[in-house]
């Protein structure tokens, strides 16, 4: 029955256990008895917490019992196996330190959700009530009807009498396969159900529903595709990766770490690099990590993948059900799965004996999580790389100025694919000054006569085109004559968009959506303008000016899920003549028959209050530059601007990186400084009453400038002020900076930020922001 007294003893009584709550220390929690051989550092356990119940994370085992008080024991274990691995909860751990952010936190947004099947039998325990649950994330499920063969009439050339020509293949089908999902059937047959009811009630089969593995990225077979022969400028960059993962096997080049930068043009071949490197992990018995910007837009590189990699893939993204993530993670954490693809929050995936991290399209702003647990998953990967000894290749046409600095500082290795693989070169790049080109054909001004015949030319041809404009709906804004101003959210104080087709008012924030009743929502005026150019309204009138067109749209309003896939596709096939579109439209699409790209109004991301502005423009255009022409025709790209003369827009027309990057990083030096030359961290204050929002801010600052770090002029306080967003779904915004040259002083300073909100803040709230990525 009981253990051996000797073993008993070690046993340990008390774990230590970090709970999804904003306080920095792990709480101590008794053992029971009977889980005490189960757990372990990473075991994800249920607690009292107060008068709460939550999923908490063993981070240690100890035999001291807690300095103070009782310990209350353990309620429950929710998992078999601990959900991370000792690896993931030191990196973890030293992510919540360099973020400030608790620890408890930081795993909770790492981890799976708790699976359904632990919350029942914590009902079952009576540690929940009936219908209660452990608080965390809930994913929907999607429920399908499953139909399996029966086992014993399904012996091969068993002849069934009277069966109609659609139950026959249908039984077939399912025969071959043991069961089918209902959707699948519906691919080979008209209308199965009806089949499937009159066969069941034969018993010729089966049904039942099931939550299914509702994964559209595995629903098509994909056939496995040659690998083609890497140039010599891709050569160099795998042997030069490999030999890293290599020597750090060797436990050789720790000092240099496993650090690179790919900075490849446009077409050049990256994704081929990092699939040779991950084939060259694996070979070796490593685990390799892909993170990508958008899951939902990449269903050409996540097909490319799985012909390489088959079943050896994970793919991690936002439309996995609960049960589907934690399978994902079962998979990875016994090795069954040793290649894991995702977006941002795959960075936590528990990959074993990881050697490769990949970060592709490492400038993208969606690597930074703006919420909760802000990190930023490029910076995270470096970390995570060099603490596992793998190698980590950050990837870019466009890179980042903080990965170019790091390179002019030797932190990372810079290699370069010059070329495209293909056999065009880059697109020539012809600007359309607007301030000259008055309104083209339709009388819509931004579309201009040489877009316009551009456009004609290349539907003329059979070829397709790309226009990027990078705000959705019909008109930005809705002027009101009376009232003198654009209509504006009432929760936040930014305009309405107006979307026509659905006529509605639309808050681009926070969704607030008003119908469009064609009057003025604060006096009732009929007098109202409609200002600006959406991508709905850009749709329409290209509709009406070139009739026999077919025109997509691709923005967040026509597109989410797998309604991507499918624009994407009808654009692959053909079946689309011209994709108008948001920055969805700019990411890695590769088809070969686009050939022109209109950039419809390239100022618009250069006038942004924000540091980064021109950074951001350089790469939205070089990104949908490198969408024209990359298969047998030559591409052109038309780039309609008012400031042709800016910085960021010449060097983009030239394809010039490195004269973007010596301008850039000149323009950083000037007055105070920005990244990378310094280092910055946000306090981002908010609250209902705006005064309340302004006085945090204002006591949070002065403590900033008391410290040492800060008198000494080490550490620059910048503001308080109102954040341009100064109202988000209803609380006033406030915000100040930290900036300073040496990280440790920066810290420090930050540090007394954080403990002043630690003790309290109401009716406020703030939060900490090491370095930010947005400014509003
Ligand atoms: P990037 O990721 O740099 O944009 P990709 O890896 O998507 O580039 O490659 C662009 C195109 O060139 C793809 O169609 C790919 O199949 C092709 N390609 C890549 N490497 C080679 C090669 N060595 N030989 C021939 N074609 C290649
Ligand atoms: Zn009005
Ligand atoms: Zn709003």
């Amino acid at each position: 029955m009981s253990a051996e007294p000797s073993e008993l003893a070690e046993l340990a009584r008390f774990a230590e256990v970090a709970v999804p709550v904003p306080v920095r220390h792990p709480f101590t929690y008794s053992v029971p008895k009977a889980l005490a051989a189960q757990l372990a550092p990473g075991s994800r356990v249920a607690v009292p917490f107060g008068p709460r119940k939550l999923a908490g994370f063993v981070v240690a085992l100890t035999d001291a019992p807690p300095a103070q008080g009782r310990a209350r024991p353990i309620a429950g274990l929710l998992e078999r196996e601990p959900v991370l691995t000792s690896e993931l909860l030191a990196f973890l751990h030293a992510a919540s330190e360099y973020y400030m952010h608790p620890l408890g936190e930081v795993l909770r947004a790492a981890a799976p959700a708790v699976p359904s099947e632990a919350m029942k039998t914590l009902r079952a325990q009576g540690f929940l009530d009936a219908g209660e649950s452990l608080p965390g994330p809930r994913i929907a499920t999607r429920r399908v009807l499953v139909v399996r063969s029966v086992p014993d009439t399904a012996e091969a050339g068993a002849v069934i009498p009277k069966l109609g020509k659609s139950q026959r293949v249908l039984l077939d089908l399912v025969r071959e396969r043991g069961e089918v999902t209902l959707d699948e059937l519906r691919r080979h047959l008209k209308s199965p159900r009806e089949a499937v009811k009159k066969l069941a009630a034969r018993n010729l089969l089966t049904t039942s529903e099931r939550e299914v593995a509702a994964d559209r990225f595995f629903a098509d077979e994909v056939a496995p595709v040659a690998a083609p022969a890497p140039n010599a400028q891709q050569r160099a960059a795998i042997d030069a990766l490999v030999a890293r993962l290599d020597g750090l096997a060797r436990g050789e080049d720790r000092a240099q770490g496993g650090g690179f930068l790919l900075h490849g043009v446009t077409g050049s071949g990256k994704t081929e690099v990092y699939l040779r490197l991950i084939a060259e992990a694996r070979a070796r018995g490593r685990g390799s990590l892909m993170l990508v910007p958008e899951i939902a837009l990449t269903p050409q590189l996540v097909s490319r993948f799985r012909s390489r990699f088959g079943d050896g893939l994970a793919v991690l993204h936002s439309e996995l059900s609960d049960r589907e993530r934690n399978d994902a993670w079962k998979s990875l954490r016994a090795g069954r799965v040793d290649v894991a693809i995702g977006a941002r929050s795959a960075l936590f995936a528990p990959v074993q004996d990881l050697g490769v991290i990949v970060v592709d399209e490492e400038h993208d702003g969606s690597f930074k999580q703006e919420e909760g647990f802000r990190y930023q998953a490029r910076d995270m990967a470096l970390l995570r790389a060099q603490r596992a000894g793998a190698v980590c290749v950050l990837g870019s046409a466009t890179p980042s100025l903080e990965s170019s600095r790091l390179c002019e500082r030797g932190k990372l290795v810079k290699l370069e694919l010059k070329a495209r693989a293909t056999q065009q070169a880059l697109p020539p790049v012809e600007i359309v000054d607007l301030a000259r080109h008055k309104s083209g054909p339709g009388g819509q001004r931004l579309i201009t006569g040489p877009l316009f015949r551009a456009l004609e030319q290349c539907i003329a041809q059979r070829e397709q085109a790309i226009l990027f404009l990078n705000r959705r709906g019909f008109a930005p804004s809705v002027r009101c004559l009376q009232c003198a101003k654009a209509l504006e959210c009432r929760s936040c104080s930014v305009a309405l968009t107006l979307h026509k087709g659905a006529s509605v008012l639309r808050c681009h924030y926070c969704d607030f959506m008003t119908p469009h009743t064609g009057v003025c929502i604060e006096c009732g005026s009929p007098e109202l303008i409609e200002l600006g150019l959406g991508t709905e309204q850009l749709e329409q009138t290209l509709a009406k000016l070139l009739p026999s067109a077919r025109i997509g749209r691709l923005d967040r309003d026509t597109a989410s899920g797998a309604g991507v896939e499918a624009v994407l596709q009808r654009l692959r096939d053909g079946d689309l003549d011209i994709l108008v579109g948001t920055q969805m439209v700019t990411k890695g699409h590769d088809v070969p028959n686009v050939t022109l790209v209109g950039v419809v109004l390239a100022d618009q991301s250069l006038v942004f209050p924000d540091f980064r502005a021109a950074e951001r423009t350089f790469q939205l255009i070089t990104q949908v530059s490198g969408r024209a022409g990359r298969g047998e025709r030559p591409g052109k790209v038309l780039l309609q601007t008012f400031d042709p003369d800016h910085y960021a827009i010449r060097t983009a027309t030239r394809h010039d990186y490195e004269g973007f990057y010596k301008r850039e990083i000149e323009e950083r030096k000037v007055e105070r400084g920005w990244p990378p030359h310094l280092r910055l961290a946000a306090v981002r204050v908010d609250a209902v009453n705006d005064a309340a929002a302004e006085a945090c801010a204002t006591g949070l600052a002065e403590v900033a400038r008391a410290h040492p770090a800060s008198r000494s002029a080490q550490v620059i306080v910048s503001g308080p002020s109102a954040a341009p967003l100064a109202r988000l779904r209803g609380r006033y915004r406030w915000h100040f900076m930290l900036r300073g040259a040496e990280l440790r002083s920066l810290r420090a300073v930050a540090a007394v930020v954080r403990d002043r909100i630690d003790a309290g803040v109401a009716p406020a709230r703030a939060s900490l922001d090491i370095d930010p990525v947005s400014m509003l």
